[in-house]
């Protein structure tokens, strides 16, 4: 009984917003399987129209799957992650806002460049008993992110949606995710040498803070290894306070510059999209300018 009163709430929703398309209703079901169908002041608390709304938005615009519990097997044993029940719903709706406004940037075209499939919400997110806040599958082309590593921390899961995405992107466009490109590599002073990888810093205090503490780089994390440097520049980039601040050391630094340079004609090869006026509208949304 409860199914069919929630059911029944949902679908006269459903025609009130005149959504017309199956995606809306698959998303619905998603998060009537998380609120595990009970009463009605839990479906009033989950469903929120603004929260359905901004996923099935997401879903219809780039082609992408959200998921928060049940998910496929992913391509490595030691990725874990636990599904996300109704305890967990309003920090879900918190970062369902957060993550619709980031993803919001990209245009359409060019998600669907970097093979993007699925995104899965999730909670306990851990890759060789390590946790993370969020890990690229390659090879089934889904995103995981943890709702709650992290999320104390001013800006931290703004960041991290775009820089993970990031290293999806090297795999898919580049042939590897840890890709050693040479063109970035002579962008560095000719002695610098990177560290052991990103993997290897993870417990490491303050390594990530964006302070440019070296002519090149905007944290410590961005040294420890090529991929990382690029995916730190790129989540940048995409992150109103960062942008801001890169772009401010890169008038005195002309290997940040260079850099900065690399990656938005890279972005801009792979969709047209990411040009000039791209990077002048983010500002004025990111700045309010
Ligand atoms: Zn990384």
């Amino acid at each position: 009984m409860g199914h069919l009163m929630i059911s029944e709430y949902m679908i006269q929703l459903y025609v009130k917003n005149d959504y017309h398309n199956y995606k809306f209703t698959a998303c619905i079901i998603i998060l009537l399987a998380l609120a595990g169908c009970g009463s009605k002041a839990q479906i009033h608390q989950i469903c929120q129209p603004l929260h359905i709304q901004k996923l099935a938005r997401l879903e219809n615009t780039y082609g992408v799957k959200f998921s928060y519990n049940d998910f496929a097997k992913p391509s490595w044993d030691s990725l874990k992650s636990d599904d996300l029940t109704e305890t967990d719903l309003s920090r879900l709706k918190e970062y369902i806002t957060l993550f619709s406004s980031e993803f919001s940037k990209y245009p359409p075209a060019f998600v669907v460049k970097t093979g993007l499939k699925q995104i899965c919400f999730c909670k306990n997110l851990e890759v060789g008993r390590q946790y993370r806040a969020a890990i690229p599958d390659y090879y089934t082309e889904t995103l995981y992110y943890d709702i709650y590593r992290g999320h104390t921390q001013n800006g931290y899961h703004a960041d991290v949606i775009h820089h993970e995405y990031y290293h999806m992107i090297e795999q898919q466009l580049n042939g590897d995710a840890y890709y050693k490109d040479p063109a970035w590599a002579r962008l560095n002073a000719p002695d610098f040498k990177y560290g052991n990888g990103g993997a290897a810093a993870q417990s490491v205090t303050d390594v990530g803070v964006y302070n440019h503490p070296i002519q090149g780089f905007a944290s410590l994390y961005a040294a420890t290894g090529l991929e990382e440097d690029k995916a730190v520049i790129f989540a940048c980039l995409m992150v109103a306070k960062n942008h801001k601040k890169i772009m401010q050391w890169s008038q005195k630094d002309t290997i940040l510059a260079t850099k900065i340079k690399y990656m938005k004609d890279f972005l801009n090869q792979i969709c047209s999209a990411i040009n000039d006026d791209f990077w002048s509208e983010l500002s004025d949304k990111n700045f309010g300018g």
